[in-house]
């Protein structure tokens, strides 16, 4: 462990002397997805021994509902007899596992469909692998959504667009310039700001950004991913369901987060120990899908979701006849996924649908 700190570390040092101060994003990027020293390359960063724990590890309902979601998308979708079934980072292959089983009360939806899992992770990918070895449907794995072939396509991505390299700008009196991580003369890594402002970056700010004060934070992600989904959403018959942590509208405010052991962590020591994740800005996300021609449905909150594809009566029904031990799990789950507190996943996670614009309405999604 200890090569690979000075690994990553050193070879972000030597980047910066050799081109200067690296964005923000640069740096997550590396951090995470780094080949040989990325955090998600080399390691499991899931479960109580991990560093974080996402709602398909907290309880089988969260994977067992999306299937059902997915089962009923398919449905909308007029039954295609061939449908491919893509997730977008699936870490340990738990939802997947959870979505399949929970499928099978629709054996004709099983019947049609070919599951096609997005992973960057090598290491991950072979915890997939592990845990799909028995599917008896047709499994792939691919780097990125643009290996799936081209054919009706039901999309599902939890916590995966948080972990995507987020950019940030702070604003100066000469306007934004992007954040960087610079050498300090003490030889750490400290943030800064870039020499000169980024050009033209109010046109390319939402409304209602406009009146931010020095030293504020503006976040915002490549948007290539959310385009290329929403192109093969619009084009194929499709529907992609995204749940992650973010707010609805953009908004000035500095997300970037470095989790450890289940704590938060300092996001410049230890690069590619730690996890970073930023905010989801579904307002951004949504309209990168709609200019490449699909239908947004939504965001609505997580606790909202599950509540509509019947959460408490899939509880209800594990918790009948089961042990009280067992019973008091279920129930802890259930109020965990569905919290509205202030930081409860049920208010903090939101879930948005993108859809071919045919599709007028998806489940969990009618108003
Ligand atoms: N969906 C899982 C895991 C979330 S962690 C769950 O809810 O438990 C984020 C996942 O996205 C990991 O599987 C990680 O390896 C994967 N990932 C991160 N960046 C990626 C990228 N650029 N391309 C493909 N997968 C990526």
């Amino acid at each position: 462990m200890a090569t690979e700190v000075a690994s990553l570390e050193s070879e972000i040092r030597r980047r910066i002397e050799a081109g200067g101060p690296m964005a923000v994003a640069q740096y997550m990027g590396l951090c995470l997805t780094h080949p040989r020293h990325g955090y998600y390359t080399t390691r499991d960063p899931l479960g109580a021994a991990g560093d974080f724990t996402t709602a398909p590890e907290i309880s089988q309902m969260f994977g067992e509902l999306i299937g059902l979601w997915a089962a009923a998308a398919w449905r909308v979708m007029d039954s295609p007899k061939k449908v491919n079934l893509v997730e977008l980072g699936p870490g340990r292959g738990t939802m997947a596992m959870d979505m399949l089983r929970a499928a099978k009360v629709m054996p004709d939806f099983r019947g049609a469909l070919a599951l096609h899992m997005i992973e960057i992770s090598p290491a991950l990918e072979r915890m997939q692998r592990l845990a799909l070895a028995s599917a008896d449907v047709p499994v792939s794995w691919h780097r990125t959504i643009e290996d799936i072939p081209d054919e009706p396509l039901i999309v599902v991505a939890n916590e995966f667009f948080d972990s995507l390299p987020l950019h940030q700008a702070v604003m100066c009196a000469d306007g934004w310039h992007e954040r960087v991580i610079k050498i300090d003369e003490d030889d750490k890594f400290r943030f800064s700001i870039a020499r000169d402002p980024i050009p033209l970056f109010d046109e390319f700010l939402p409304a209602g950004i406009n009146n931010a004060k020095i030293g504020e934070i503006f976040e915002w992600r490549d948007d290539k991913v959310a385009r290329d989904l929403g192109r093969r959403i619009a084009r194929a018959d499709g529907a992609a369901l995204i749940i992650d942590y973010g707010h609805v509208k953009s908004a000035i405010g500095d997300t970037l987060q470095a989790v450890s052991g289940h704590g938060f962590a300092d996001p410049l020591i230890g690069p590619g120990q730690v996890d970073l994740t930023g905010h989801v800005d579904f307002q951004a996300l949504g309209e990168a899908a709609e200019s490449s021609g699909a239908r947004v449905h939504g965001p609505i909150t997580q606790a909202e979701l599950l509540r509509r594809l019947g959460i408490e009566e899939r509880a209800a029904a594990l918790k009948a006849g089961a042990p009280v031990e067992y019973a008091t799990k279920i129930e802890a789950a259930l109020h965990r996924l569905t919290s509205e507190e202030r930081t409860g996943m049920g208010s903090l996670i939101k879930a948005i649908a993108l859809s071919s614009p045919k599709l007028t309405l998806l489940p969990g999604f009618e108003t």
